[in-house]
């Protein structure tokens, strides 16, 4: 259905639970459930945009908000000195499966 949540407004409004690492007024970062890499985080914005290609200029703020959060997530988790990738999987070609925005960042090993 249309209008159905996803799973990540469904961590957003607590309705279900997840491993949460951090939180603020705009986002919430949370562990992968099937993690690519040692370390496996998401960064996903309360306010429902469904990919990077659906943001508007009025989310520029919000959009460097979710990547400062991923520099503070690296600093407070201890991983921000050894290294980490951040990625964002826009549509079907990119393998996107939730269509609500969100920040991977993988860390713990050489990628
Ligand atoms: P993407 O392929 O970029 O849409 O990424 C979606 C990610 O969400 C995948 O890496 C999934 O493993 C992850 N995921 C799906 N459901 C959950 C969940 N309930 N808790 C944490 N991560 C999830």
């Amino acid at each position: 259905m249309k209008n159905e949540l996803t799973i990540f407004e469904k961590i957003i409004a607590g309705d279900i639970p997840a491993d949460k690492v951090y939180e603020d007024e705009y986002c919430i970062s949370f562990k992968d459930i099937a993690p690519k890499a040692p370390i496996h985080l998401l960064v996903v914005p309360k306010k429902k945009i469904v990919r990077i290609s659906h943001a508007t200029p009025a989310d520029q703020e919000l959009l460097g908000h979710l990547l400062l959060t991923a520099r503070t997530i690296a600093e407070q988790e201890g991983f921000a000195e050894e290294g980490f990738r951040v990625v964002i999987n826009n549509g079907k070609n990119a393998g996107e499966e939730v269509p609500h925005l969100h920040l991977h960042i993988l860390a713990g090993m050489k990628l």
